[in-house]
């Protein structure tokens, strides 16, 4: 039995009519830039979001790199993160001229340990951009606390985190924005690349807006300087199809996550923690495990989908050398990257698939 570690396809199957023909309305309008189906999107996802205003951009990256700049962050300037987590996240802070600073994880959830932030706090420090992984919200109260001591931005990546909930609160309304990202293996996913920031500050709304724009106020005008961050209305369309599905997915994908959990209890398989102020979306399921790379080799040559995220701690990659990380500086990060690995979690996966990749995963290990 072949179980993909994502099958696009079978989602796709029931929602295709409705998918076709949001995409041939568009079409037939011809309006291909920016209009009402953006528009209807960016109030659809602040609703979910419970904010009140959101900016639809191309990516999920897009969304990072526009609220940093919208926030006027730049070079001489350090944003604090995490090492362990896609790549974007500090990518973006290194585009803008700003310095990526790195926590190390809980080796619980793999989020940010809001425990060591107040260390790396300088003079220079802007922001905190806190990454909700796998599905789950970081631990905000301390997060929010320390930057409200600093008066440091809050920017939550929640890319992977699309109406999950800490204390009740929606992953995006916590903090100053929320970046999320339609990445199609995203909970919520386009037919190709989007993304949104999420927000509750007018002020920064207005902003993003024109940033999107090539920083354009009125036509021709230009204050500052922006770039084309814009969501095209084909993926709101879709998008758009898709959103009212958004909570009986992420609810599969949950169920999904407590099968796992049952059939792996009491085993060598570390199933992923999810703190009780939390309730996760489950973008991915991430276990622990001894002898994770023979482990990963086995399941591929079984035919079982399976991933590392992520297998190099953003301080150890080439392009941040002059950052003058070391291995060991974040011991946590690091074990973590050589000892998980992400099965297949998405809904539509059969009770006999998630038995075959139990069995499979059992079998190798015991
Ligand atoms: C997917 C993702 C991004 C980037 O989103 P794109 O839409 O692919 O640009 C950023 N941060 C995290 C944590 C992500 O998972």
């Amino acid at each position: 039995m072949q179980v993909p570690l994502l099958d696009l396809k079978a989602q796709y199957a029931t929602i295709k009519d409705d998918i076709l023909s949001a995409v041939s309305e568009v079409l037939e309008t011809q309006r291909c830039i920016g209009g009402p189906k953006v528009d209807e999107f960016e109030k659809a996802v602040a609703e979910v979001c419970d904010c009140k205003y959101a900016v639809g951009t191309s990516s999920g990256t897009d969304a990072i790199l526009a609220t940093l700049m919208a926030l006027d962050i730049g070079e001489g300037d350090e944003v604090i993160t995490t090492p362990y987590t896609f790549f974007a996240t500090a990518g973006c802070i290194a585009r803008t001229g700003a310095k990526p600073v790195f926590v190390d994880i809980d080796p619980k959830t793999y989020n940010i340990d809001p425990a060591g932030i107040e260390a790396v706090i300088t003079d220079n420090t802007k922001a905190i951009m806190p990454v909700h992984l796998f599905g789950q919200i970081c631990d905000m109260d301390p997060i929010m606390a320390i930057a409200g001591t600093y008066g440091l931005a809050v920017i939550e990546d929640a890319c992977q985190s699309v109406t999950s909930t800490y204390k009740g609160k929606k992953a995006c309304s916590i903090g100053t924005a929320g970046c999320l990202s339609f990445f199609p293996s995203k909970n919520l996913g386009g037919i190709g690349d989007g993304g949104m920031v999420v927000t509750n500050d007018e002020k920064l709304y207005k902003q993003l807006q024109y940033l999107r724009n090539h920083g354009m106020e009125a036509q021709y005008v230009h204050k500052k300087v922006g770039g084309n961050f814009r969501l095209d209305p084909i993926q709101a369309a879709a998008l758009l199809v898709k959103l009212p599905h958004l909570d009986e997915w992420s609810q599969g994908r949950r169920d999904n996550a407590a099968y796992y959990d049952k059939k792996f209890a009491g085993t060598c398989v570390q199933t992923p923690y999810i703190s009780p102020d939390c309730k996760s979306i489950f973008n991915q399921y991430v276990i622990r495990v001894p002898k994770r790379d023979a482990l990963l080799e086995h399941l591929r040559a079984s035919d079982i989908g399976c991933n590392i995220y992520y297998p190099i701690p953003l301080h150890l990659q080439d392009c941040f050398a002059d950052l003058n990380y070391k291995q060991g500086d974040f011991p946590v990060s690091e074990q973590a990257a050589k000892e998980t690995i992400a099965l297949p979690i998405y809904p539509e996966l059969t009770d006999e698939m998630k038995d075959h990749v139990v069995k499979t995963v059992l079998d190798f290990l015991e």
